[in-house]
């Protein structure tokens, strides 16, 4: 039998609570990461009528939903 006090209890509970919350954190920050950067690569803005639609195709030249105009893909900045 392993011998221990409630002190190395309390302290071994908050440890491994605070160790979850981080954890759980640090997956959905990631989680949420991916997602933004996936949803704005879908996400466009009509030059024309600057309606805001997402269109899953692999079209270079999506048509807008409201006007029907040819809307180009923005290549987002590259950072260095
Ligand atoms: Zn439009």
């Amino acid at each position: 039998m392993i011998r221990t006090t409630l002190d190395i209890i309390v302290v071994f509970y908050l440890f491994s609570f605070l160790a979850g919350v981080f954890l759980m954190w640090f997956v959905f920050e990631r989680l949420r990461l991916q997602h933004g950067k996936k949803a704005d690569k879908l996400r466009l803005r009509c030059r024309m009528c600057a309606h805001e639609f997402e269109d899953p195709s692999d079209a270079e030249l999506p048509v807008c939903p409201s006007c029907g105009s040819l809307n180009e893909r923005e290549t987002p900045p590259q950072t260095f």
